[in-house]
């Protein structure tokens, strides 16, 4: 028997047929009966549109009504072309008014057939509601953020206990900035196909938007959700690879509890996504749960932000660079300064660059702010090098400033109009850019070395910790977080630790300076180990400028 045959024996029970497809979809079924001309529409289609029955005498004309003015023509068209026979199917979008009265885009298709006499039949189709689709973000292929909404209320509404996360990819604008759109997409899919293994069976992921997921866990209490950002955490952490680049995809966590933190979908939400900007603030790569400090944290950040923005526009009014000393370490002679930043005004006193660089970055002040930074640094560099030749300043650099294509000839002016010694100059930049960002910002780092400064990596052993990468870096100098000098003499991790990297680094080249020297156990222990710089609150702690040049600068009379 041919699959013709097979067909023709196969008994099409018609209504179970019918039923089956309007159980199985979202999409509005409709038959119409040409010759006695009353429609059969699925009663999705008579509720949503109003629609007296299910049983309609003239659905063309009584749909048509629906359609709106603007498209009432083409639909016109379509249909007519139908009925004069030019073709057998209709295939159309256009805008209908629900019962809502909301006007909402469909696509419509239907098939006719004939009698023999060619005098239509029947006319049967599908309207598919074009918004409904949406309901699958295209990049992730995870349900969207109404979807999201949508069980949240139904959770709550059920008074069922669960948690809300939502889950923030940490830089992913500088991914999708430094690799282009294309890859950024790409990431997103492969983070959320990654995530969604690991989510437990009654857990549902949502792509909100941009490089913001909820996931919601109905049933679950805090330590379930703390365990799943745990298991999300490490996967996310490993390096990743997609066409040969190699990247780190962290990210942080906002978790708010359904049934305790709010009342609607809307406010579980607003409160997740006040505990992941904190933990963003927080340096990121972390996860909080929602609270009432989270909102206080919250309006001390826009509060922050008011300053920052009033002191930009007076001309940098309450900014002030403080200067700590680096030191040689086998002499202990001063060999130079690192620039840090201070905010202080008389009514709101001082604040940490801490809590203000990732103000200023966020606002998109950093690049004003930090071009301030250099012309001061660079200038005071050149005044005490006068007295004090060689004198070295590390400034840091927030990557936000890195990006602009205007970075470098911002920096070679200034060179050039401060006379400073390029020399003289290393710009300090934390160890995640090394390792992210590497193939994008070569160029940048390569066009700074050839002017002759030099590029410290920051807060080395904080973040990634590969001693791998120290050895194709191109920094000149590694500078070793405060975290592996604390009971250096007590803790032989740390000083294996700090011993490989110093002889790793030595073996290409590279300078070691140590950072947050504090005692003078831990200055002996570091010194041994055969440092080269070493900054501390031994030494001194960061000082405004003139109290820096009467301790350091000036040439000591005897007395
Ligand atoms: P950083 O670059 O790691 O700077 C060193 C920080 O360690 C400074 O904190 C310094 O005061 C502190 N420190 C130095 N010696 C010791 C010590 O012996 N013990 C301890 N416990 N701490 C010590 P500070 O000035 O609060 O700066 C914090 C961070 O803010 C800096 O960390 C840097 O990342 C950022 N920052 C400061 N100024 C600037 C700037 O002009 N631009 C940018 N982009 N970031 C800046
Ligand atoms: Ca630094
Ligand atoms: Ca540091």
């Amino acid at each position: 028997m041919d699959t013709k045959e097979a067909l023709k024996s196969f008994e099409l029970d018609a209504r179970l047929f019918y039923d089956a497809i309007a159980f199985s979809t979202d999409d509005y079924l409709y038959i119409i009966d040409m010759q006695r001309d009353i429609a059969l529409v699925s009663d999705n289609m008579r509720d949503d549109f109003d629609l007296p029955d299910s049983l309609v005498p003239g659905l063309i004309p009584l749909w048509r009504e629906l359609i709106v003015e603007r498209d009432r023509k083409r639909f016109d068209d379509s249909i007519d072309s139908m009925l004069s026979g030019e073709t057998d199917y209709h295939d159309l979008e256009y805008q209908v008014k629900n019962a809502l009265g909301e006007s909402i885009w469909v696509m419509c298709r239907g098939l006719l057939k004939r009698d023999e006499n060619g005098q239509p039949t029947m006319f049967a189709g599908v309207v598919t509601c074009l918004e409904r689709k949406g309901k699958i973000d295209s990049v992730t292929g995870l349900f969207t953020h109404d979807e999201c909404m949508n069980l949240i209320d139904r959770l709550i509404a059920c008074e069922s206990q669960g948690g809300v996360m939502l889950l923030g990819l940490d830089d992913f604008s500088r991914i999708n900035l430094l690799n282009g759109h294309a890859f950024g997409n790409t990431v997103l899919r492969m983070f959320a196909q990654s995530t969604q293994r690991l989510i437990p069976e009654g857990a549902s992921m949502f792509r909100l938007d941009g490089d913001v997921f909820a996931i919601v866990m109905d049933g679950a209490g805090c330590a379930a959700m703390e365990e799943l950002y745990h298991a999300i955490h490490v996967v996310a952490n490993r390096q990743h690879t997609i066409d040969d680049l190699s990247f780190f995809c962290m990210v942080s966590a906002g978790i708010a509890m359904i049934g305790q933190d709010a009342q609607s979908a809307q406010d579980l939400l607003r409160n997740a996504e006040n505990a992941l900007e904190e933990s963003k603030q927080r340096g990121k790569n972390t996860s909080t749960f929602f609270s009432s400090a989270t909102i206080a944290t919250k309006l001390r950040r826009l509060e922050i932000s008011d300053y920052m923005q009033s002191s930009v526009l007076d001309d940098m009014k309450n900014f002030e660079l403080y200067y700590q000393p680096l030191v040689c370490a086998e002499t202990m002679d001063i060999a130079g300064a690192e620039a840090l930043l201070r905010w202080n005004s008389e009514e709101h006193g001082q604040l940490s660059p801490v809590e203000f660089i990732p103000v200023l970055e966020s606002y998109g002040l950093i690049g004003q702010v930090g071009r301030w930074v250099l012309e001061r640094s660079f200038t005071q560099c050149k005044r005490w090098s006068e007295t004090h030749p060689g004198f070295i300043m590390d400034v840091n650099i927030s990557y936000l400033q890195l990006l602009d294509a205007d970075f470098v000839p911002f920096v070679e002016q200034l060179v050039e109009r401060t006379g400073v010694d390029p020399a003289s100059i290393v710009l300090e930049m934390t160890e995640s850019y090394f390792v992210t960002d590497m193939d994008a910002l070569r160029a940048t780092f390569d066009r700074l070395r050839s002017i002759g400064i030099r590029i410290a990596m920051d807060d080395f052993g904080t973040g990634y910790s590969s001693l791998g990468l120290l050895a194709q870096s191109p920094a000149d100098i590694v500078k070793i977080d405060r975290l592996f000098i604390k009971d250096i003499h007590r803790e032989a991790f740390n000083r294996a630790f700090i011993d490989a990297v110093i002889e790793l680094c030595h073996s290409v080249g590279i300078e070691v300076t140590v950072e947050g020297v504090e005692e003078p156990t831990e200055l002996d222990a570091v010194r041994a180990i055969g440092a080269d710089s070493i900054q501390g609150f031994f030494v001194s702690c960061p000082i405004p400028a003139h109290s820096f040049e009467e301790r350091f600068i000036t040439p000591q009379t005897a007395s």
